[in-house]
């Protein structure tokens, strides 16, 4: 049998990739996003609790009532926005999937998704499974920004939907106050929806605040709004997150998500219901992650790399123009064979391959692994 595949030119993606590698070399692994100090024991704790208690059967489809009045309750206090927590909250197994389901609500064979690169890696194959075209659009090197009259340029009647992620992954930029006006003067008036990519709403630097589309009225009635618990408390293994919509897109919403997975870990959410009140377990990440980024950057200035700027995310990307001419997934496969670190080559979150010699690192790291990291890079 064969199969006239929906990805053909879609392979194994390069957080698989560059981990296996990472694990084959015994490279510290600066690649793939993923903290390497623990959770909150008290999380844990209350998971525990929660499964001897017996809370181990399916929860509701849309998730616990219970955690999504905190997650109401929590928006309500950061942004300003009630969302009703009966029909706007559903709990997904991660954010991953929260985008995928809103992907697969909205596009039909034909439309158009404008997408800004370097994009995560999920969001253009998650357009194309669902038939639709992938309208890409370059953020301006190095600062990473939006060209917002390139996009009122890409707009015309096929386009369904603009995403936008903030804080940014690969690049650490963050979107501010005028580009959420943009967006909002763009789309006015059209039928176009947007997914916002929040998952990374709490780990922000510089005093910068972040400009969530549940703050912007005219843009949330169109929007799917995706976070993940994986990113605020410190266990991506977890693979679980939430959607928050308008009640009339979140019914379609949970249309789709009924089908293909029903309902979402129960214990977690029981625990997740009483530690999301936890106010600091939350407010105090900025400051957390500032401290790595600005160690890893003071350790980087013995290296030949040229830090960019990173003002969000745990991720800071690194010229090594300086290093070597070689394109960027040769560099990255190398030094991980020979020096030992694992990264992630940016070129990889753009479909034409777009190489400006620039891999990206994940600072979410113990200060001794950055600091052994750091010695390894030292070398190059
Ligand atoms: N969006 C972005 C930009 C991400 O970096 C991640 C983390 N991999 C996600 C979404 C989804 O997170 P998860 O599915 O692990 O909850
Ligand atoms: N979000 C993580 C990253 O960008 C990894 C996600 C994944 O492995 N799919 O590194």
């Amino acid at each position: 049998m064969t199969i006239d595949s929906k990805l053909p030119n879609v392979g194994t993606t390069i957080f698989t990739v560059m981990s296996a590698l990472a694990a084959e070399h015994k490279a510290i692994n600066l690649g793939q996003g993923f903290p390497d100090f623990p959770m909150s024991e008290e999380l844990v704790s209350l998971v525990n609790r929660a499964m001897q208690n017996g809370f181990n059967q399916y929860a509701p489809m849309p998730g616990l009532i219970s955690v999504r009045e905190s997650l109401a309750e929590k928006v309500f206090s950061l942004y300003n926005h009630s969302v009703n927590p009966d029909t706007e909250i559903t709990i997904t197994p991660g954010g991953t999937y929260a985008i995928y389901t809103a992907l697969t609500t909205i596009l039909r064979a034909g439309d158009e998704a404008i997408v800004f690169e370097p994009a995560y890696d999920s969001y253009i194959p998650g357009i194309e499974a669902n038939g639709a075209k992938a309208v890409t659009i370059p953020l301006t090197y190095p600062n990473y920004s939006v060209d917002w009259e390139s996009v009122k340029q890409h707009i015309n009647p096929k386009t369904k939907l603009i995403i936008i992620n903030t804080p940014h992954n690969p690049t650490g930029a963050v979107l501010g106050k005028e580009d959420m006006q943009q967006l909002e003067e763009i789309v006015s008036g059209t039928n176009i929806f947007v997914i916002s990519d929040e998952v990374y709403e709490h780990i922000i630097f510089d005093g910068l605040v972040h400009e969530s589309v549940l703050k912007y009225p005219a843009l949330f009635k169109r929007s799917f709004v995706c976070y993940s618990f994986g990113k605020t408390y410190h266990c991506t293994g977890w693979k679980l997150g939430y959607c928050i919509a308008p009640a009339a897109l979140m019914k379609e919403f949970r249309k789709i998500h009924q089908y293909n997975c029903f309902s979402c870990f129960t214990p977690a959410q029981v625990a997740l219901a009483d530690y999301i009140k936890n106010k600091e377990a939350y407010l105090s990440i900025p400051a957390f992650y500032q401290a790595k980024r600005d160690y890893f950057i003071r350790l980087m200035q013995q290296t030949k790399f040229e830090m960019l700027n990173s003002y969000g995310s745990y991720f800071i990307c690194a010229s090594y123009k300086n290093i070597s001419d070689e394109n960027e997934m040769d560099f990255a496969v190398r030094i991980t064979k020979e020096y030992g670190i694992a990264t992630i080559p940016v070129s990889s979150f753009y479909k034409n391959g777009t190489d400006n010699k620039v891999v990206r690192f994940c600072f979410g790291k113990k200060e001794e692994t950055l600091e052994a990291a750091v010695e390894k890079l030292m070398k190059i």
